[in-house]
């Protein structure tokens, strides 16, 4: 039996039960070959089951060997966008240079395989989350133009005077202002449900709500991970519950869907949206997801060519689903790219790619935790993702501005983000103007969290703090 030094995590790690066991069991599927950690509970040694050949997938992104401000790339910023590997950059490359044309309409043989290859990345996009058929994906720009088209379409026909959308305090500006504009134009309301300290959501505060308004909420909208706290929401759990209110459910993937097994039958929601740029593909398409029979039901969003059956002087009839919602020419070479994306994910296994990103946020939360002044927002390991937003902070006053932080970082070739990341209600909540964050994706190494670290060393030396 051979273990891989801190080589996987437990997909099944929750600290009670780790906690219960003892050394040499664990709860994962790999349990013959598993180890607890004595000296950090919440790691296992996996036999290979769960493992990522990170150098052999490092060689697959171009952008990775570069090097920035003479040191090499470390690129921590993922939750912003994740890097392409070759495979999606030439899939796109090789419908510029070899089958380029307009797709649904053309009888030639370019048309034919250009349609060929986008309605095929629709059908790979649909088994990997395995959702019942490809026309229950509607390809769109990103996760905000998803939730626009859920609330301009869905919500037009459905929110009226009085009825209640419910949110959450961690929820991105793209899950927010949509409904903000819902709420504008039909004199509908907003609610929230709160956090705790850790930033995980008080789920009292969703029963609280569907007694207090009952029948009135039409739907519950939540961030499947909070692209600032990291934390994994029990979405299941809130969709179960707004259903028995008789309200949908919409999912912003945008952070859950790049980086965990996705399965919307399982999920339970109505309404599922995410973006390719954050899973390995291009800008410029992301996903709407819903069931037929919700999709059926719901308007336009858009009108124009692609979307119609047929077109009178006067009065149109719909084309069927998802055609209905995609008007106009499609983004036809980022369709295809995502589709490539989606091979590349699916040939490693969701499973691993979050093992990986779980081992590694688990490493990083210990790394930061012992860097003087470091405050990091979030719950646990095991409750997150792999994402870490931190303050250099002492008795609530920061001591340096994040931007300042993610400068110093950039000259030592890592790349952070600054700011509120479009989720301001949150820094407000936490009293700050703005966080700093490193976000990791399948291609991140320890090493990389170690340069991190020492980086924020250097930066509190350079403002006399160390
Ligand atoms: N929701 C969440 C949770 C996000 O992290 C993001 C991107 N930062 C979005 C929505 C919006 O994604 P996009 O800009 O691709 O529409």
């Amino acid at each position: 039996m051979s273990y891989f030094p801190r080589a996987g995590f437990c997909t099944l790690y929750v600290p009670r039960m780790l906690r219960s066991q003892k050394e040499g069991e664990c709860a994962c599927e790999f349990e013959q070959f598993s180890q607890v950690d004595p000296k950090r509970q919440c790691v296992v040694y996996c036999c290979g089951g769960t493992m990522l050949d990170v150098n052999k997938i490092r060689a697959d992104f171009p952008i990775l060997s570069r090097t920035v401000h003479g040191k090499p790339l470390a690129y921590l910023d993922n939750a912003a966008t994740s890097q392409k590997p070759e495979s999606v950059i030439r899939a796109m490359d090789d419908y510029y240079r070899r089958y380029n044309a307009n797709v649904h309409r053309g009888v030639h043989a370019l048309a034919e395989e250009a349609t060929a290859a986008y309605e095929d990345a629709r059908r790979k996009v649909s088994r990997f989350l395995h959702a019942a058929s490809p026309r229950e994906v509607v390809f769109v720009r990103n996760t905000t133009e998803a939730i626009n088209l859920v609330a301009l379409s869905w919500g037009r026909a459905n929110v009226s005077a009085g009825d209640v959308v419910v949110l959450t305090m961690m929820e991105h500006h793209s899950n927010l202002v949509p409904w903000q504009l819902l709420a504008q134009a039909t004199g509908a309301r907003l609610e929230f449900i709160g956090l705790d300290p850790a930033g995980r959501l008080l789920l009292e505060d969703l029963d609280r709500l569907l007694i207090e308004f009952g029948g009135r909420i039409r739907l519950v909208g939540v961030s499947g991970m909070s692209n600032v706290l990291g934390t994994v929401n029990p979405v299941a759990e809130i969709a179960a519950r707004a259903h028995q209110a008789g309200a949908l459910c919409l999912v912003d993937g945008a952070q859950s869907v790049p980086h965990l097994p996705v399965d919307v039958p399982a999920l339970g929601c109505d309404f599922l949206a995410f973006s390719g740029h954050k899973m390995l593909g291009p800008t410029g398409i992301g996903v709407l997801w819903a069931r037929q029979e919700l999709l059926n039901t719901m308007p336009p969003f858009m009108g124009g060519g692609e979307m119609i059956k047929s077109v009178h002087l006067r009065e149109s009839e719909w084309a069927d689903i998802p055609h209905k919602f995609e008007a106009g020419t499609p983004n036809v070479a980022h369709g295809i790219g995502l589709g490539a994306a989606v091979d590349y994910l699916t040939g490693l296994g969701m499973e691993n790619v979050h093992a990986h990103e779980q081992a590694l946020v688990a490493y990083a939360l210990e790394r930061l935790a012992q860097v003087p002044n470091l405050h990091i927002y979030g719950p646990p390991a095991g409750e997150r993702g792999g994402i870490v937003t931190f303050n250099v902070m002492r008795d609530g006053e920061l001591l340096i501005h994040p931007h300042d932080l993610a400068s110093i970082l950039d000259m030592e070739g890592i790349a952070i983000r600054a700011g509120h990341h479009c989720a301001q209600p949150l820094t407000e909540y936490y009293g700050v103007p703005a966080t700093a964050r490193a976000s990791f994706y399948l291609y991140n190494t320890e090493e990389e969290v170690d340069r991190l670290v020492e980086a924020l060393h250097k930066a509190q030396r350079v403002f006399g703090l160390e």
